[in-house]
């Protein structure tokens, strides 16, 4: 006879550990306990020796899908002799926390109930130990119903009684819910109300199938539907919501029907298909409606994840529907139901509710493959609040992250947490979401704040934020963070190549870079070499307008006479708007420099005449790439000295303009052209350095194009190679960056 006690520290709350852990004792005739508490999962196991490995090798193997034991610890234990296994009530008995589950799309077991067990035909609010809402409706730990938004739905005696019964799939699943007792949906249109949920079923299948707009509340937030096939549906909603030409994503009826419309390899019909259901990025087979992406080859594709979708789609003639953020321009998606009404009623036909009471908010995960790896490129619901675990302490620090699309970071013992997508600090609501999420962080996972850490630029609201709390502040350079960012989420604490192709970030010379080859550790970086500064007229607004930055390298490649040049972009200009941007060009006005690769990618897609004013964040690139002529091998000239100059390349494709070579031709030429000059510069600081470890980051490498070349070319010279895929790498992956690089100047 044998006595341990085990640890279990990871994501093991609110995934059905405990009644997994009592299942197996059982079956291997274990007695003692389990018990639950902040710091993670506590077990007394008494029992032969062998029945004890038995044991403990199933709690390995055989762990809950959504559950990740990050550590175990085993220690003998003098006892008492126990007669049975029992599972002992929750208690808050420190300060330690052990990890939140994130929201878990509703599993194949609940979906079959939904279909035959009593007070649950039909009823969207079915869930289980293994599935359901997690992140969205927890206030505080530990994981229990009271400290959830379940917290007013009273189970009725049917569904305490499932609650309770430790060998039953609900036992203490905490938004356990059924007809009689849970939540329910309301659906409102101008007219009336309805509260029946077969007549709302019915009536929102018709609104659809009518090709109406419905705003749908949705797990961490409302998101506005309509049907993806009807050209007319997905055109007013477009008007509706302002959004002129940004892609929509869209939910599919079955993985049978994601394939029938886009290219589905392995990696990604796995990533579709996960309990965390983010939309993927696929390369489109045919279109739908033609407006539901507008010119671009990718879509944004996910399957059902609520109960309510399937119903739905039970009754759907169609097999796909747009499912959009449900928010008005820049602010966060709406999770208040009166909110949505007065705001999203007025941009749709319908509103679908429910009485559960959102408590985080989430958007929509992104996720795209890339050389058949995942990489998330928006991380929030099904992947928060996911901890990041280091080998050292990263206790109290907070990093604030960036400004335009932000997410941040709370260090608690050695994980770093990141928050949910949060977006732009400049709208106010978002910022509001910022700080009220910030907060919650705190208390949920006890973080006593000691270090602020931030981006060098001091108006960033991030920046701000972080100064005004007075507590100690560490300013990280933005691109550094980047890289780091890519270090962290891969453990490399060493000196590495890091290349970081972006949009903008303040350097330490003050100017704006963009494009940084770097060799740095987490302590520190020292900057090798950049693409060659350009003037960029207007500062932000050149992001936007992108004629600005091609009028601004034409100018620096010819002087005046780019004017006479025979092509399309320079004929479109507007004389009197081009003069007043030389002017400030040569006064120096508003014009800061900048070494952005982002910039660079926005001048071609305007000097081609593609692209030359962005309606969305980086649309200007994302066409650009979205012609690459596939299988072209040529590439352009570039100029090398103390910086990387793209001034040759401006004029060889000003050349292939006037020779009316196809713009698919020049787009891959120069995206062949810059992935030269990332491998060769790597090549040059390799041989200088001897570090052999390179990181990718930046938004820029959210081309696929670019990062599947670059990759594929670094390693065929044996360049190890890492880029980002757990955290964004684009600015939502900054404060994981942060933190580490903040960590590492404190101590
Ligand atoms: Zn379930
Ligand atoms: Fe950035």
């Amino acid at each position: 006879m044998k006595t341990i006690n085990i640890h279990i520290k990871g994501l093991v709350q609110g995934v059905g550990f405990r009644p997994f852990i009592y299942r197996i004792a059982a079956r291997n005739g274990i007695t003692g306990w389990v018990d639950n508490r902040n710091d993670g999962v506590y077990i007394c196991a008494q029992g032969d020796v062998e029945k004890i490995e038995a044991f403990v090798q199933s709690i390995k193997k055989e762990a809950p899908l959504a559950s990740k034991i990050v550590s175990m610890n085993i220690s003998d234990v003098d006892a008492e002799n126990f007669t049975e296994f029992t599972i002992v009530k929750s208690k808050n008995t420190s300060d330690a926390i052990t990890d939140v589950s994130p929201d878990i799309a509703v599993c194949p077991d609940c979906l079959a109930d939904m279909k035959v067990q009593k007070n649950r035909i039909n009823y969207p609010f079915i869930n289980c130990t293994n599935c359901g809402p997690r992140f969205t409706i927890i206030k505080d730990l530990p994981y229990d119903r009271e400290k959830t938004t379940m917290l007013p739905f009273v189970m009725c005696d049917d569904c305490r009684k499932e609650y309770t019964d430790i060998l039953d799939r609900r036992f203490h699943a905490q938004p356990v819910a059924c007809e009689v007792c849970g939540p329910s949906y309301i659906l409102h249109d101008n007219k009336s109300e309805i509260t029946d949920f077969k007549s709302i079923l019915n009536h929102t299948a018709n609104l659809f199938n009518e090709g109406k707009i419905v705003a749908i509340k949705g797990i961490g937030g409302y998101f506005i539907a309509c049907d993806a096939s009807n050209e007319h549906a997905v055109n007013r909603l477009r008007k509706n919501k302002i959004r002129e030409s940004k892609p929509f994503a869209v939910m599919f009826r079955n993985i049978e029907k994601v394939k029938e419309y886009t290219f589905v390899s392995q990696t990604e019909q796995e990533q579709i298909s996960s309990w965390q259901r983010p939309i993927i990025l696929l390369k489109k087979k045919k279109d739908f409606a033609q407006s539901v992406c507008l010119g671009f080859n990718t879509i944004g594709c996910m399957l059902p994840y609520m109960p309510v979708h399937y119903l739905l789609f039970e009754k759907l003639r169609t097999d796909a529907i747009v499912l959009t953020s449900g928010n008005i321009s820049d602010e966060p998606i709406v999770i208040d139901d009166k909110t949505a009404r007065e705001k999203l009623g007025k941009i749709c036909d319908a509103v679908l509710s429910y009485n559960r009471e959102i408590y985080n908010r989430t958007d929509d995960s992104v996720v795209f493959a890339v050389n058949d790896k995942p990489r998330l490129i928006r991380r929030s619901r099904g992947f928060v609040p996911g901890p990041f675990t280091f080998n050292f302490s990263v206790d109290g620090i907070i990093a604030t992250g960036a400004e335009l699309v932000n997410c941040f970071c709370v260090g608690k013992d050695h994980q770093a947490i990141m928050s949910q997508h949060i977006g732009d600090l400049k709208n106010m609501e978002t910022l509001e979401f910022f700080s009220e999420s910030l907060e919650r962080f705190k208390k949920l996972f006890r973080v006593e704040p000691k270090v602020m850490v931030c981006d060098l630029h001091p108006d960033y609201l991030s920046t701000r934020y972080a100064k005004e709390t007075g507590l100690k502040i560490i300013e990280v350079q933005h691109h550094h963070a980047h890289i780091a960012s890519c270090m962290a989420e891969h453990g490399l604490d060493e000196k590495v190549i890091g290349v970081a192709m972006d949009g903008t970030g303040l350097g330490d010379d003050g100017n704006i870079w963009g494009a940084e080859f770097m060799v740095c550790d987490y302590e520190n970086y020292q900057r090798k070499t950049h693409f060659e500064y350009i003037p960029m007229p207007g500062g932000d607004k050149a992001a936007k307008e992108s004629w600005r930055m091609g009028v601004s390298f034409l100018y620096k490649a010819y002087g005046q006479d780019f004017l006479k040049k025979d092509i399309p972009f320079v004929k479109q200009l507007d004389h009197e708007k081009t003069a007043l941007l030389l002017q400030a060009i040569d006064k120096k006005i508003n014009c800061p420099l900048s070494s952005s690769a982002g910039r660079l990618f926005d001048a071609v897609s305007a000097i081609i005449n593609l692209c030359t004013h962005a309606d969305f964040h980086a649309e200007a690139p994302m066409r650009l790439e979205a012609i690459i002529e596939p299988g072209v091998k040529e590439k352009y000239n570039y100029e090398v000295a103390d910086d990387i100059s793209f001034i040759k390349t401006i004029k060889e494709i000003v050349a292939d303009l006037e020779k009316k070579i196809p713009i698919g031709i020049i787009s891959a030429k120069f995206h062949n052209t810059i992935i030269t000059v990332i491998i060769e510069t790597a090549e040059k600081i390799r041989k200088e350095s001897g570090i052999n470890k390179i990181c990718l980051s930046g938004g820029t490498f959210q081309n696929r194009y670019l990062l599947e070349n670059v990759e594929k070319e670094l390693n065929k010279l044996h360049f190890e190679v890492y880029s980002n895929e757990q955290v964004p790498s684009n600015d939502g992956g900054i404060a994981l960056g942060q933190m580490v690089v903040g960590k590492n100047s404190i101590y």
